[in-house]
């Protein structure tokens, strides 16, 4: 037997363990479970190569319980260890890196688990005394005892094990019985194990008989040692990708859309599936997160710094012994391979759904309402994604027909340039309160996108950067009348005089109801077509855009807090109108004026218009009807109104 210290200058690691690392203490059994899947592929390695002879038997890493004896064991039957390699791999090299450890990590010393080699020594966050007793695979090797209460002191001594590998021995802390518990530990394996290489026993199967749940003979096998994403591509069937995604996600009903397989190996090596989830509402998208492994053992779901962001709204695996996973967020952006690799997943997923559009357009299409979401989140977060992606990304209009924003450029250019030679995409996000608006762009020929999207408007907003200045302009279909959205040569002129359209205005204005924080109306005088509505409503596209874009942006508040605004155009073409206005009365009135710095006195007409004519409250009432603003009180004074009048 032999006593010594181990290799560590730094007074006492012990505590720092256990108090630096408290908040991610399961991670102990990952990292033990790692080291008996490495040590058990180590041995088929050397197997396959031939310098292990003979029948490598039951190769399973098994977890127990104990316990009365307050022990959890985790088996290997895996090379196993000399005392000679207990010595140099857990005595001295385990702690190679523990002072600088120390001093630079104080604070974050669970960033480093496994990067300075204190993976085994992980252990001790929840046990007050650790065991190892192992069985090297090399001939005439004795078995080794060494056993550690959570101190700088070993023990090491000679045994008698039967069985080639190792098993560690973790005497539990009182403080940390949930490790003793089944489920717990069933519960961390499946977490951490489901997709380890070698199989891994804890327990046994169970089965429900009779209402009761019996043991089975058969082994609790947690894992899957051949997952989907380590596979080729060509030896998986459609099934196979579908039931990998279950496995991945068993509280997940819905089939994803698509799947891209991630298969790397120069610069970095990086394997994965990514699928295209369907997302039913905005709370779904981050309850099942993209998972992230390290040859096959789980790290982490929390990927946001390895996938660009719009990326981390899929699902599936990425795999990448490429990736430094113990180390902190702040380094892992500055890390030129992690770099690298989201850059490369951008172009495989671009290039993946631009060969899905080309290889079936209506099938895409198809898929179009669910993924557009990722492909606008990244078209605006990611101006190489963009790039790619103004080939697939694609528009609705209101027959429900799709088309790339390019092709409906074409399609509907002849009809929708204004004058100005500028192209003009009209839009809606609510078919039915807009519907009078939307038949009479219909009436004119024009086409309708239906842009009910969250990022529609971000899109529509870039889509308009990008094009040369001015030359395309989405607008809402309500933003303006017909005749002013898409200017033409001819645009119809009334025969008012100014002094007629200020009575028209004042009068109209003198009934809009009033609710200025919340609501502001301005009143404009202007011919639309004969047919259209007397008195309609509209609202401007840029204010309204900017209200609804600082609904998703910070620090565009100011638009955020203005009232919403409308326009209520007086249509000076309706007959109505015409009507109206030559119920005018006008009188002459004397006005001073300035003119030259002297003052003069000046004769004007002002035209007055009855504001008490019950048709004037009717028309207004039915151009918030129409826009849907009409409700409560003023809904039910305008029935009755509309019965007396008839
Ligand atoms: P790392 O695994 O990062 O090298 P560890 O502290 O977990 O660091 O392990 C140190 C070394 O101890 C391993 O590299 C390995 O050589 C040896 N070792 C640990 N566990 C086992 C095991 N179950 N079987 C054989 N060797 C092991």
């Amino acid at each position: 037997m032999s006593k010594g210290n181990i290799g560590v200058t730094s007074d006492n690691i012990f505590p720092v363990i256990k108090k630096f690392l408290y908040s991610d203490h399961e991670i102990f059994l990952r990292e033990l479970i790692s080291n008996a899947v490495d040590a058990t592929s180590k041995l088929k390695t050397l197997s396959s190569v031939g310098e292990v002879k003979g029948d490598l038997g039951d190769l399973r890493v098994r977890v127990n319980i104990n316990k009365e004896k307050k022990t959890l064991t985790v088996s290997d039957h895996g090379i196993g260890m000399t005392a000679e390699e207990v010595d140099k791999y857990i005595n001295q090299i385990a702690f190679s890196g523990a002072e600088e450890f120390l001093n630079q990590y104080k604070d974050k010393a669970e960033a480093i688990i496994g990067h300075f080699g204190l993976g085994f020594y992980s252990a001790f966050m929840v046990s007050k005394k650790v065991e190892i007793f192992s069985q090297s695979y090399k001939e005439d090797a004795k078995a080794v005892h060494w056993s550690c209460e959570g101190s700088p002191e070993y023990v090491m001594e000679d045994t008698i094990k039967a069985e080639r590998g190792t098993d560690i021995v973790l005497h539990i802390d009182d403080e940390f019985t949930q490790y003793l518990e089944d489920a717990t530990i069933e519960g961390l394996l499946k977490k951490y194990c489901k997709f380890l290489p070698i199989e891994i026993a804890f327990g046994k199967k169970k089965e429900w008989k009779d209402g009761k749940e019996v043991e089975l003979d058969e082994e609790n096998i947690i894992n899957d040692v051949n997952p989907a994403w380590t596979r080729k591509p060509t030896d998986l069937t459609e099934e196979d990708y579908t039931k990998f995604y279950h496995e991945l996600y068993p509280m997940q009903f819905d089939e994803p859309l698509f799947h891209i397989h991630l298969n790397v190996d120069y610069p970095f090596n990086l394997t994965g599936i990514l699928y295209f989830p369907k997302i039913k509402s905005n709370l779904d998208v981050h309850r099942n997160k993209i998972q992230l492994y390290c040859n096959q053992v789980y790290v982490t779901d929390e990927v946001e710094n390895i996938v660009p962001e719009y990326l981390t709204l899929l699902h599936g695996v990425i795999d990448s012994p490429d990736i430094p996973l113990n180390v902190s967020r702040s380094y892992l952006q500055s890390d030129n391979n992690v770099k690298k690799i989201s850059g490369y997943i951008t172009k495989k997923v671009a290039d993946k759904l631009a060969e899905l559009y080309k290889a079936d357009k209506d099938e895409f299409a198809k898929k179009w309402d669910d993924i557009k979401m990722f492909i606008q989140f990244g078209m605006l977060t990611d101006e190489k994604f963009y790039e790619k992606a103004v080939s697939f990304a694609l528009v609705k209009n209101l027959d429900g027909k799709y088309a790339t924003l390019d092709e409906y450029k074409t399609q509907v250019k002849d009809a929708q340039t204004d004058k100005d030679g500028n192209l003009v995409l009209l839009y809606t996000n609510d078919p039915d309160a807009h519907y009078t608006y939307i038949e009479r762009a219909k009436a004119k020929g024009y086409d309708v996108l239906l842009m009910d999207g969250e990022l529609d408007v971000h899109c529509m907003s870039q889509a308009e950067q990008k094009a040369e200045e001015g030359k395309l302009r989405f607008v809402r279909i309500d933003s303006d009348t017909i005749e002013n959205l898409i200017k033409k040569e001819d645009t119809a002129k009334d025969d008012y005089t100014d002094e007629q359209k200020e009575g028209l205005r004042k009068a109209f204005e003198a009934l809009l109801p009033s609710d200025a924080d919340k609501l502001k109306y301005y009143v404009t005088c202007e011919p639309a077509a004969t047919d259209a509505l007397p008195v309609f409503l509209t609202q401007n596209e840029f204010m309204r855009r900017m209200k609804e874009m600082s609904a998703h942006q910070q620090g565009m508040n100011f638009y955020g807090n203005l009232p919403d605004s409308y326009n209520l155009v007086v249509n000076t073409s309706h007959p109505l109108i015409q009507e109206l206005v030559n119920k005018e009365t006008s009188e002459e009135v004397q006005e001073e004026v300035e003119k030259d710095g002297k003052k003069e006195t000046v004769v004007k007409t002002v035209y007055t218009l009855n504001a008490e004519d019950e048709r004037l409250k009717q028309l207004i009432d039915i151009a918030l009807l129409a826009s849907g603003l009409l409700k409560g009180e003023a809904l039910a004074k305008f029935v009755n109104r509309s019965v007396e009048l008839l």
